[in-house]
């Protein structure tokens, strides 16, 4: 059988430790038998990043704004204990927060539903997408323990010497102060993101913040949500049969458990930073979530929600045999391949990527997985079948 080609390069970011070795496996079992790979490839792994001073980030970052469409493996983020057993010239940063910072992008969070695998919310049958805007809020600000009587105020200084000044309390005794902060280009380029991804997996959009206490701040967030729909994007979710709504995050919250899932669900920093590990937990497993970074610019870039599995990785360099779940990495492939196929017009990559998604989610519901799944799986008369690694890759590509 002939492999599928394609013009346009895939964006490769090679990553860490279990990952690395998944990622190896993953192209040589399942993709490279079908499709004629075409990448443009960045090793992201911790060695490189620290010979190249970390610049190989940057050109994976800038690659993917050129081609549109990148896929990344898991990467270790450096703190003291990896700077020595790496031998680090510096703590690089988080490879992840240089990608999104250079493409100013919103991440979207989606479970990955296998018949077989029961969510804890028995309603949810539809995966639920979390897009988490990733600027501002409680992660850049600034707090000052109080330790005594004190005047707390908030202070904003323009350019042109003007101020403004509000008292924000009286404090007695002693208390904490916090002030926080967001720009309303980072809250309308979350909304682009977020409108234009729901377009193009045609879902509905429910977005949520306390506006009802914060009038101002959420406020503003619900202003510019409502306006740029109004504007530029009614008309198209119209004619795509798909709807934007606003609600209190706690009527969200309670919708949400009642729903079927299905929609993508719009959330500021802190409650997507929370809601996402409640949606993953109630959907399975971290290892059963996909990500994806959307640029307002339209460029994409693929990855598994969870990190290189050290743990195992350990296990494995000393010789064991590991059951590694690598369906997330598998489908951040699958997403880079269809979106590839989409925006080059070569529809058999998509139908490719979609027959190997089908391939995965049918050998777990024939009860063929990795260890982390076994306890999840139900269903009469199937008793599951825990495979490594590299069997479970090479079953699935059996089903393919
Ligand atoms: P992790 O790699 O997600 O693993 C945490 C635990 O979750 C594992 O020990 C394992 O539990 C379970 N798990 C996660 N993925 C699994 C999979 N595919 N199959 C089976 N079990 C899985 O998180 P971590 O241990 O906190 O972080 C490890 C490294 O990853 C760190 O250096 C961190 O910087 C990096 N990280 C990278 C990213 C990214 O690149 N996007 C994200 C998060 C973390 P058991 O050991 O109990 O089996
Ligand atoms: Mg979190």
């Amino acid at each position: 059988m002939a492999k599928i080609r394609y013009a346009t390069p895939i964006v490769e970011m090679q990553g860490d430790e279990m990952t690395r070795i998944l990622w190896d496996w993953i192209k040589e079992i399942l993709i490279e038998p079908h499709v004629e790979l075409k990448c443009d490839f960045y090793d992201l792994g911790l060695r490189h990043r620290d010979e190249t001073e970390d610049n190989v980030t940057l050109q994976a970052a800038q690659a993917i704004a050129k081609y549109g469409v990148g896929v990344k493996c898991a990467t270790i983020t450096p703190n003291a204990q990896r700077v020595e057993e790496y031998g680090l010239k510096k703590m690089w940063l988080s490879p992840n927060g240089t990608i999104r910072a250079y493409l100013d992008g919103t991440v979207f969070r989606e479970p990955i539903l296998c018949d077989g695998i029961a969510s804890y919310v028995p309603s949810w049958t539809k995966p639920i997408v979390i897009a988490r805007h990733a600027y501002g809020d409680v992660y850049r600000n600034k707090e000052i323990r109080v330790d005594g009587d004190a005047q707390a105020y908030l202070e904003v200084c323009y350019g042109d010497g003007n101020k403004r000044r509000e008292k924000i309390a009286d404090i007695s005794g002693a208390g904490i102060v916090q002030g926080i902060h967001n720009t309303d280009r980072s809250i309308e380029s979350f909304a682009r993101s977020c409108f234009g991804y729901a377009l193009d997996v045609r879902r509905d959009v429910w977005f949520a913040t306390k506006d009802t206490i914060s009038k101002t701040y959420d406020g503003r967030f619900k202003e510019i949500f409502s306006d740029i729909y109004a504007r530029e994007y009614k008309d198209k979710f119209e004619a795509a049969g798909i709807r934007y709504e606003y609600s209190l995050i706690d009527d969200s919250v309670a919708r949400i458990i009642r729903s079927e899932g299905g929609m993508i669900w719009a959330l500021k920093n802190y409650d997507g930073d929370v809601m996402s590990d409640m949606i993953a937990t109630a959907f399975g497993s971290l290892a059963m979530m996909t990500s994806v970074l959307v640029s307002p610019t339209g460029a994409y870039e693929f990855e598994a929600a969870h990190g290189t599995v050290t743990r195992h990785y350990y296990r494995y360099r000393d010789g064991e045999s590991t059951s590694t779940n690598p369906v997330a990495t598998v489908f951040a492939w699958t997403g880079a391949l269809r979106k590839r196929g989409e925006l080059d017009g070569v529809p058999a990559l998509a139908d490719f990527a979609v027959r190997l998604e089908t391939a995965v989610k049918n050998t777990i519901s024939q009860g063929f997985l990795t260890g982390d799944l076994k306890a999840l799986y139900r269903k009469e008369g199937v008793t599951p079948t825990v495979l490594d690694s590299r069997a479970f890759l090479e079953k699935i590509a059996q089903a393919l």
